[in-house]
């Protein structure tokens, strides 16, 4: 892997936003060893110029489309799939996962009438229902109010979305499950983000926290200052 990690840092991170690389976790890995020979102002300076060269780049006409992902950002094929629409209103609206099934990455879009607006934008880490059945994303961009739950991730078993896990105390993970997200509730409302874990997610958990340590030490590094 030391093709990997001899790339400047901006390289890497950009590897991660626009999943160029086909093992994830390889390029995680590589981060993690810049963490600790460049530091975590470094490795975050990195990550939020990556993501202002996404935002200004090839996401800027996915920020507030109609309906939700139609054409993927980065493959531009409508290979797509809707993972649960969650905080629905009376009228239908909601926050709506939405995948592309080749780049494994979702835009979760807040849907008002046909508008929709980008909330989140997740990143499928290690391989398609690798952990227990289940396939684990990391919310790269989402909302101010998650700010203190990050490092955030979705997880979805088969074909739908169960919820938003974060990892932000080790040992502790909170997840809310997405029967949890009803309209009229905030999202950081402690009260529905529980540390009791069904038994099959916790053992899912348990296998990405194994897995995937090196993502997660980089993630925790990007979500703290
Ligand atoms: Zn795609």
């Amino acid at each position: 892997m030391s093709s990997l990690a001899d790339r400047p840092i901006g390289k890497l991170a950009d590897m991660i936003l626009n999943v160029l690389w086909q093992d994830r976790l390889a390029v995680w890995s590589a981060l993690k060893s810049r963490l600790q020979t460049d530091g975590h102002k470094a490795i975050k300076t990195a990550f939020e110029e990556a993501k202002r060269r996404l935002l200004d780049g090839q996401m800027k006409d996915h920020l507030d489309v109609r309906w939700g992902m139609n054409l993927c950002m980065h493959c531009n094929d409508n290979n797509i799939e809707k993972n649960g629409i969650a905080y629905v209103a009376p009228n239908g609206d909601g926050l709506e996962f939405n995948q592309c099934l080749n780049c494994r990455i979702g835009i979760l879009y807040n849907v008002h009438a046909s508008r929709a607006l980008l909330d989140i934008y997740t990143i499928g880490v290690g391989e398609k229902d690798e952990f227990n059945g289940m396939s684990f994303y990391w919310d790269a961009i989402y909302p101010k109010e998650l700010e203190d739950m990050a490092p955030l991730y979705e997880i979805i078993r088969a074909g739908q979305w169960i919820g938003t896990l974060s990892l932000k105390e080790q040992g502790s993970p909170q997840f809310l499950p997405f029967e949890k997200m009803k309209h009229g509730i905030a999202r950081d409302d402690r009260s529905v983000w529980t540390a009791d874990l069904p038994p099959a997610v916790h053992t899912a958990v348990e296998e990405f926290i194994n897995r995937a340590r090196d993502q997660i030490e980089v993630a925790s590094a990007l979500a703290h200052s």
